[in-house]
C-alpha cells in the first residue's frame, strides 16, 4: 500500500473542477486519507519546484500557484503513486492522453490542473511539506475489501 500527495491547483478551484478531479480518484479505488485547502506563500512554492528554479518560466509558476488556494489531497492504494501519475497524465496536456485528468480538463502547461508526486521518495517528502503531524488519518472503508 502506498501513499502519494496531490495538489488541486488554483485553476481546479477556480473553475469549479475539484469535485470531479476528486471524483476520479475515489472512483478508481483510491482512499482519501488527508484533505486541505491551502494558501501557498513563496517559501513552500520554491521549495516543492526547486528544480525548477533556474528556469525562465519558474516566476510564471509562482504567480500561478500562488493566485488561488490549492486543495492538498493524501490518497493512498495499492500502486497509489505510480497509479495517480497514470490518472494525471502528461505535463504538458496537449500531449495528455483523453481519459487522463489533464487530457481531459487542461489545455496548456501553463495550467495543469494537478500535482501528482513522481515516486516514493518524493511522496514521502512531500507529504511532510503539505500535511503536518495528525492530519494525514488511517481508517477503515467497507470497500477496502474489494479494491
Ligand atoms: P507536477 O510536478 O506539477 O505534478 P510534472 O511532474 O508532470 O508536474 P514537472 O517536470 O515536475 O512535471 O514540472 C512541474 C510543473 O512545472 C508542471 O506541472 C508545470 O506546471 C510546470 N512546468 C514544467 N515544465 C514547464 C514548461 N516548459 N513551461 C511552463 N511550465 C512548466
Ligand atoms: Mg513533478
Amino acid at each position: 500500500m502506498e501513499t502519494t500527495l496531490i495538489l488541486l491547483k488554483p485553476d481546479t478551484v477556480e473553475r469549479s473542477l475539484v469535485g470531479q478531479v476528486i471524483s476520479r480518484l475515489e472512483n478508481k479505488g483510491l482512499k482519501i486519507n488527508g484533505l486541505k485547502m491551502m494558501q501557498l506563500d513563496d517559501a513552500i512554492i520554491e521549495e516543492h519546484y526547486d528544480f525548477l528554479m533556474d528556469k525562465p518560466f519558474f516566476p510564471g509558476i509562482k504567480a500561478y500557484m500562488k493566485r488561488t488556494p490549492v486543495v492538498a489531497i493524501a490518497v493512498s492504494g495499492a500502486n497509489a503513486i505510480a497509479t495517480v501519475r497514470n490518472l494525471t497524465g502528461a505535463t504538458n496536456p496537449s500531449e495528455a492522453l483523453p481519459g487522463s485528468i489533464r487530457g481531459d480538463f487542461a489545455l496548456t502547461i501553463d495550467a495543469n490542473i494537478i500535482h501528482a508526486s513522481d515516486s516514493a521518495e518524493t511522496a514521502e517528502k512531500e507529504l511532510k511539506r503539505f500535511f503536518n503531524e495528525g492530519e494525514v488519518v488511517e481508517y477503515t472503508k467497507v470497500t477496502d475489501a474489494v479494491v
